[in-house]
């Protein structure tokens, strides 16, 4: 067993997972870079394998299984070394898929949970805009009532999946009295007034689309509301612990391999009359990082174990995901150190999960953001 929270099934998803992406995403991973895109045949492919459903209930098809499942699966994504791959993956499964799962009626959960299971609608999670990120209580797009329907005016910033997604889960104000007053609707891609403005050019996770989003009048009907009306964001706060943690698990995945391939290439590569791992310089700090990549994945699964025993874990997975995503920082800084030169080039691995560790800090709450969410539990 890889830790104590692990179960047999875990441990299987762990295994299948780690073993799906060496295969099928590790060695074709530079092209989709390249083309700025995941093929939905992978996507389809991972659908086919049941690998969609983790948190899906037993009864709507999925395992209905818990956050150490989430925890388990995203770090196990992190070992492709491919992390706009990963990104694509929980966005849809663990970022915007809650949404729907926790959220939706009997009508809209029977639309599509089949297709999102299948991989045959890709989702995506629409809360940022131009003007507001961490502020998500200061976003601007409105739904206003219209007949049997609303109307939706506004635009969406950073969205992942939305360029060659299916269905976006859009947060809109529809209470302007009130800045807590926002409603989540279900807007699928093609809905007229719905558009992507850019496919956004990122420093990192270069194969994961990523899109500004424009909302023209778009009328949506009732059955599109996701949730209660106004009560969309503290639906959105309820997922926000497992958004924090699969990005957490994503890079702790990534921090490991970075690890074992800097050792690796540290015992290979000769310096001074022996080989770079055998400089004490290297080595101890390697075996630090080594330590502190081994206590954020410990923190990690504590704090999804919490969730799943029905415990509050806000103060716990806020801390992780401050900390963590900076030790995951850490760790490529150093291997990018200790690849030398190599670790400079675009032709080597590091180089590109350097850049692609850089938005853990920022995104899904940034490390200030999650720093106040601690401090504010930790007065007596
Ligand atoms: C590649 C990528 C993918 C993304 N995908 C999605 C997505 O799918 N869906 C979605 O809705 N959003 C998405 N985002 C948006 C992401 O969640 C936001 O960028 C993030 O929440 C920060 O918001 P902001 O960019 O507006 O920064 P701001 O809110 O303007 O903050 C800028 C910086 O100020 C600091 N700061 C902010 N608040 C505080 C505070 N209270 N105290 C101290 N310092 C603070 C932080 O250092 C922060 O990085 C994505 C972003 C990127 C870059």
């Amino acid at each position: 067993m890889r830790n104590a929270y692990m179960t047999d099934e875990l441990e299987a998803i762990y295994e299948q997972t780690v073993d799906f992406v060496a295969k099928e995403v590790t060695p074709h991973g530079d092209a989709w870079e390249e083309a700025g895109k995941v093929p939905r045949e992978v996507l389809h492919q991972m659908g086919e394998l049941g690998m969609f459903g983790l948190r899906v209930p037993e009864e709507h098809g999925g395992l209905g299984l818990g956050m150490l499942a989430s925890a388990t699966f995203s770090e196990a994504l992190g070992a492709s070394t491919f992390a706009g791959f990963d990104v694509t993956v929980l966005v849809h499964t663990d970022m915007a898929g809650p949404h729907l799962i926790n959220s939706g009626n009997d009508e809209q959960l029977a639309e599509w949970v089949p297709k999102m299971l299948a991989g045959e609608a890709i989702f995506s999670i629409g809360v940022s805009e131009p003007d507001a990120g961490s502020d998500v209580a200061g976003i601007r797009t409105t739904a206003v009532k219209d007949g049997d329907g609303w109307r939706i005016n506004g635009r969406k910033m950073y969205i992942t999946n939305a360029v060659y997604g299916d269905l976006t889960i859009v947060a809109a104000r529809t209470n302007l009295e009130n800045k807590y007053g926002i409603t989540m609707f279900l807007v699928p891609a093609g809905t007229e007034g719905f558009s992507v403005a850019n496919k956004l050019d990122k420093h990192g996770w270069r194969c994961s689309d990523t899109a500004e989003l424009i909302l023209d009048d778009v009328w949506v009907s009732d059955d599109q509301v996701l949730g209660t009306v106004h009560r969309g964001f503290y639906e959105t706060m309820k997922n926000f612990q497992n958004e924090r943690m699969v990005l957490v698990g994503m890079g702790v995945g990534a921090a490991q391999a970075a690890i074992d391939m800097t050792n690796a290439y540290t015992q290979e590569r000769k310096a001074f009359g022996g080989h770079l791992f055998d400089l004490g310089a290297i080595r101890q700090r390697m075996a630090m990082n080594q330590a502190k990549v081994d206590a954020v994945r410990a923190s990690m699964y504590h704090a999804a174990w919490m969730h799943d025993a029905g415990q509050d874990n806000v103060k716990a997975m806020s801390g992780v995901k401050a900390w963590g995503c900076e030790v995951v920082n850490q760790v490529m800084y150093d291997c990018v150190q200790f690849h030398g030169g190599m670790g400079y080039m675009r032709e080597s691995a590091i180089e590109r999960m350097y850049r692609d560790a850089r938005i853990l800090p920022i995104g899904g709450g940034a490390t200030e953001v999650m720093l106040e969410e601690v401090a504010k539990r930790s007065y007596g």
